[in-house]
């Protein structure tokens, strides 16, 4: 049984010393509890705001020298509770290891789906953040523009083919030429630019001349930058994340650019909204999974995975996460079924 926990709470970005791989037991369950095998890891942008010292607001920290946090897909291997039987297929929170204990008030039974890594990206937590953030808060209209950041990551990928679906123009902001051909000829935007190239604010004007009407937020830096200008009067713009700062050990150098974007928040009557995820499972995601799992059988939204064999390899792959070194849902194959 390999875990992986966290050595040191990282400097800037992760490196491989502040994680270790460690041997250990398989657990034994107690009365009430299960023994659960990891099929597939997560590995999600927050967990970089976990390995701090100080967590978010939202969710604790992970101590050092404890298993780094993570939604996984895991096979039920031995039952000591009424609801869940050896072989069953649950969503769970095992983190970063082969085996884990649950009481089970934490799993989800997943029946036995085709593509059982989708539950935790396309029909899980990403896709469900980008259809909250996209349809509740951006609440996009048909003929609207709408520009998503890192528009072919497990969020910006739903997000763009929700506002397609609902007859936006959608524009997307990606890292490098293959990330932009895919999101234009596969998931159909309207245009995709490389925030690597330069001259980003330039061609992101002539990529959306009737300004911007909703600006899904996922990276902050450089990229809300060039969008900020372009925002149209009552744009709104959902905070999802801001992954370009998650390495930041201070704020960036002057000048303070934020009275220019206040400024334009007030004129051009802007709704700046954050929202975690975390909050609103209970009211919409049956809503989410009855849509998107339609709109997923019909061919019209694609998902992609980026998998990673082994569980070993999560450190990497996760600093990679930060540094856009994945193209689609990043998922660690911990385990074949
Ligand atoms: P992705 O699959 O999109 O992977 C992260 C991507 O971010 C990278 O591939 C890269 O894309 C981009 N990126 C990384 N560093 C930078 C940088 N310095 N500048 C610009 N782009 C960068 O991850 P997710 O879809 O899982 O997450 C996307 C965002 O959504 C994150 O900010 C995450 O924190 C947030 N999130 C928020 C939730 C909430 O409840 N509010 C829930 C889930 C996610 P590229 O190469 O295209 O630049």
């Amino acid at each position: 049984n390999r875990r992986i926990v966290l050595a040191a709470h990282p400097q800037g970005a992760p490196k491989p010393e502040d994680f270790r791989l460690e041997h250990v037991e398989v657990p034994v369950p107690a009365e009430g509890q299960v023994l659960l095998r990891t099929l597939h890891l997560s590995l999600d942008p927050y967990m970089r705001n976990l390995m701090d010292e100080v967590g978010p607001s939202y969710m604790p920290a992970v101590p050092l020298g404890r298993t780094m946090v993570g939604a996984t897909v895991n096979r039920v291997v031995a039952s000591r509770h009424p609801q869940f039987r050896a072989g069953d297929l649950v969503l769970g929170n095992a983190g970063w290891q082969d085996y884990a204990l649950s009481d089970g008030s934490d799993l989800r039974p997943l029946g036995e789906m085709a593509q059982p890594s989708l539950a935790l990206g396309g029909l899980g937590m990403p896709g469900f953040t980008a259809y909250v953030g996209l349809l509740d808060i951006g609440q996009p209209k048909p003929g609207e523009t709408v520009v998503v950041a890192a528009a072919t990551g497990a969020v910006g990928a739903a997000v763009g083919q929700i506002a397609k679906l609902k007859g936006a123009r959608v524009v997307g902001i990606a890292g490098g030429a293959d990330k932009c051909r895919y999101a234009v000829e596969e998931l159909g935007l309207d245009a995709c630019l490389d925030h690597r190239e330069p001259a980003l604010a330039e061609r992101l004007a002539a990529a959306c001349p009737d300004g911007i009407d909703v600006y899904f937020e996922n990276v902050g830096g450089a990229v809300f930058d060039a969008v900020l200008p372009r925002l149209n009067d009552h744009a709104r713009v959902p905070v999802c994340g801001v992954i370009a700062h998650y390495n930041d050990k201070t704020l960036p150098p002057g000048p303070n650019r934020l009275p220019l974007a206040m400024s334009i928040v007030l004129q051009r009557r802007v709704r700046v909204q954050g929202f975690i995820i975390l909050d609103h499972y209970a009211e919409r995601f049956d809503a989410f999974r009855r849509d998107m799992g339609e709109w997923i059988a019909s061919g019209r939204v694609k998902l992609r995975e980026d998998v990673v064999a082994g569980l070993e390899n999560a450190p990497a792959a996760f600093t990679g996460l930060l540094e856009g070194r994945n193209f689609g849902k990043l998922v660690v194959q911990v385990a074949q079924d």
